[in-house]
């Protein structure tokens, strides 16, 4: 692994562990805005993160950790990006297959009159109804609390109780109500799934945005690399260190694992142009085992008389994808966090590094934002060598 040492660039002003977002805009930042030296690293084979997608042997684009969305309210993250890719106007929707139809989640209007055969007219109308289901539960702690005081039983039965139970592993009673308070009821019938001003997806898909970021003549970047196995040289190559891993990980599990639900994705490419009628339809029936499938043609526009699928299975084994909110996983995170308080020559960044559920936007907004102290420390340190820039 000398390698790493004796590139192009010698010592490194920076060795970024992790190309997903948090890890390569951060590449980005600190060689086109401070003309550093940076090593980035994945041990995946390829950079992106989670948000990897690239053509399968059909030649169709599929995203191999599961769809990957862009929807934001922030102008800044899309400014930003934008230096990277051009976008395709998308607007996501989502059906859910329950009772043998498809109909639209989140709740609206249409879902109400579809699955009870009811003629509801007006916002006020679907307002009533909802009000008529609803169970108020005068302390909402949990997911269960959360979705019964809004819609009821029957609808929690039918949408949320056997998805969460699939999804989670947990049943929605022993869930923090933050993981449903995210999914909104509505009385109209808009049937797009994100609100957010700013819905599109990277044109040429978000490998190839990744792959202009990343770029610059001061930035190498080495996949298939994975941290531990050069830890103890790690400041040999680079005067700082950027971790964006598994924050447990990173301090060797000393406090033990911190909890993730994981996921198994099956691909399939099947000989027919359309599978579905949007991208994603939900199985919220734990009679099937998985719980959603995918199709990618209409998230890129891609013409084929092929298509490709994702079949979603949780599972509690695999990458760690989704951070399992629970009281007592947040208080070992708190530990973890204060060692890396405490860990001056490395800043901790991303999903991982945070044990949070963020979206990508979120995450860019987060490195944009970790860049922007950097720069401010370095204004204070270095007034003299910022001046002259
Ligand atoms: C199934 C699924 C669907 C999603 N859908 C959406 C969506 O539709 N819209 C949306 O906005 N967001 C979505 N997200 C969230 C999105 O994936 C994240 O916000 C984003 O990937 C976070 O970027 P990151 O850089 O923090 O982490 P990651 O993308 O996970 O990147 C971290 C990288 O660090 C590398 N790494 C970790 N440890 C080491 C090590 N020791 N050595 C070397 N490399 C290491 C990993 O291999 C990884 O590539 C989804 C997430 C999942 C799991």
């Amino acid at each position: 692994m000398s390698g790493l040492r004796s590139g192009a660039s010698g010592r490194y002003d920076y060795l970024i562990v992790g190309a997903g977002f948090a890890g390569s805009v951060l590449a980005e930042r600190l060689a086109s805005q401070h003309g550093a030296r940076v090593l980035l690293i994945d041990r995946r084979p390829h950079v992106g993160g989670n948000a990897y997608d690239e053509p399968n042997q059909a030649g169709i684009l599929y995203h191999k950790y599961g769809p990957h969305i862009f929807h934001t309210n922030s102008e800044q993250v899309v400014d930003y990006l934008s230096q990277f890719t051009d976008w395709r106007p998308y607007e996501h929707r989502v059906r859910a297959f329950v009772r043998g139809q498809l109909v639209p989640i989140p709740i609206n209007r249409t879902t109400l009159n579809k699955l009870f055969g009811l003629d509801l007219k007006t916002d006020e109308d679907a307002a009533d109804y909802l009000a008529s289901r609803a169970e108020p539960v005068d302390d909402i702690t949990t997911s269960e609390d959360v979705v019964i005081n809004a819609v009821g039983r029957e609808l929690y039965e039918l949408f949320f109780r056997g998805y969460t139970r699939k999804q989670w592993g947990l049943d929605p009673s022993e869930l923090d109500k933050q993981v449903t308070s995210r999914i909104p009821t509505r009385t109209n019938t808009d049937d797009r799934y994100f609100s957010d001003t700013f819905q599109a997806m990277p044109l040429n898909g978000y490998t190839a945005m990744f792959e202009k970021m990343l770029d610059h003549p001061l930035i190498d970047v080495r996949t298939g690399v994975d941290f531990a196995e050069i830890k103890d040289r790690a400041h040999e190559i680079a005067d700082h260190i950027i971790y964006t891993g598994p924050i447990d990980e990173y301090f060797d599990f000393r406090f033990g694992k911190l909890p993730y639900r994981s996921l198994r994705f099956d691909h399939q490419t099947l000989p027919q142009a359309q599978f579905q009628e949007v991208a994603v339809v939900n199985y919220p029936s734990e009679d099937v085992p998985f719980t959603r499938i995918s199709e990618y043609k209409h998230l890129t526009g891609q013409e084929s008389d092929v298509t490709t699928v994702t079949y979603e299975y949780p599972s509690a084994e695999g990458d760690p994808y989704y951070p399992i909110p629970r009281p007592e996983n947040q208080e070992l995170f708190k530990r973890y966090e204060a060692l890396a308080d405490a860990t001056d020559d490395v800043t901790f960044v991303g999903r991982l590094a945070t044990y949070r559920y963020y979206n990508m936007d979120q995450i860019v907004g987060q490195a944009l934002a970790t860049f922007r102290r950097m720069d401010e420390k370095r204004r204070k340190e270095q007034p003299t060598a910022v001046a002259a820039e």
